[in-house]
C-alpha cells in the first residue's frame, strides 16, 4: 500500500483551520470541501487516461481524455459525504456509490448497514471518501469490498491519519501490482486516543460537518 502526505501550504493552511475548535459548521464544510480537490487532484496522479486528438482554431492538439469504464466515488456514511463535492468538482462524470458502516464505541469494530455499489467494478478506478482514518477497521472493510468486485485500483482521501490506521491497511493491502491501493491524506497525526479519536484529530468529523444528531 502507498501513503501520501500533501505536503503543500494550502493544504497545511486550510487543515490548520478545521482543526480549531472555534471554526463552526459552515465553515467546517467549505473548508473541508475545498482540502477534498487539493487532495482529489494528488490522489487522481495515476489516473487511466487515453489519447485523443482536437481540433483547435488553429490546428490539431493531440491530448488525452479520461479512460472508460468511468471511475467510481465512494463516501462512506456519514462524514464522507461532506467530502463528496469538494472531489466530484474534478471528476463530475464519475459514479457515485455508497457505503455505511457504524462503529461500535465500545469495541470500535465496524459494522456494514448500508451499500450501493455495482456488482462488477472490473476495470474501474475506486475513490472512497471517508475523513478520518483511525483504526482502519472502517476502510478495510470498504476497501475489500471494491477489491472483491474487481476494481482496479483503491485510493481512499482521508483528511487526517493515524499510525495505527495506516499500519493496519498495510498489513491488510500489502503491495499487490494487480490492485494498487493508496491512501492519500492531509496530515499523518500521532496515535489514536482511548476512544480511538485522531489525536489531535480535529475531533468527530461527522458531527463538525452535521452537527451532533
Ligand atoms: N472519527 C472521527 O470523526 N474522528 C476521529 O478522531 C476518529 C474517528
Amino acid at each position: 500500500m502507498q501513503t501520501l502526505v500533501a505536503d503543500h501550504p494550502l493544504v497545511a493552511h486550510k487543515l490548520t483551520a478545521l482543526r480549531d475548535v472555534r471554526t463552526e459548521t459552515p465553515t467546517f464544510r467549505r473548508l473541508t470541501d475545498e482540502l477534498v480537490t487539493l487532495l482529489a487532484y494528488e490522489a487522481t496522479r495515476d489516473i487511466r487516461v487515453e489519447p485523443i486528438s482536437v481540433q483547435t482554431p488553429i490546428g490539431t492538439a493531440e491530448g488525452v481524455r479520461l479512460a472508460r469504464p468511468a471511475p467510481l466515488m465512494v463516501p462512506v456514511l456519514r462524514a464522507g459525504i461532506g467530502m463528496l463535492d469538494g472531489m466530484a468538482r474534478l471528476l463530475p462524470r464519475a459514479d457515485v456509490g455508497f457505503v455505511g458502516l457504524a462503529r461500535d464505541e465500545e469495541t470500535l469494530i465496524a459494522s456494514t448497514y448500508a451499500a450501493r455499489l455495482p456488482a462488477d467494478l472490473t476495470g474501474r478506478e475506486a475513490f472512497v471518501l471517508d475523513p478520518m482514518l483511525a483504526t482502519g477497521g472502517t476502510l478495510e472493510a470498504v476497501i475489500r469490498m471494491l477489491v472483491s468486485r474487481g476494481a482496479a485500483a483503491v485510493t481512499a482521501i482521508c483528511l487526517l491519519a493515524a499510525p495505527e490506521g495506516l499500519a493496519r491497511l498495510a498489513e491488510a493491502f500489502p503491495d499487490d501490482p494487480e490492485v494498487p491501493v493508496r491512501v492519500v491524506t492531509a496530515a499523518l497525526d500521532e496515535a489514536l486516543n482511548d476512544r480511538g479519536y485522531i489525536v489531535p484529530g480535529l475531533g468527530d468529523a461527522g458531527d463538525r460537518l452535521f452537527g451532533k444528531i
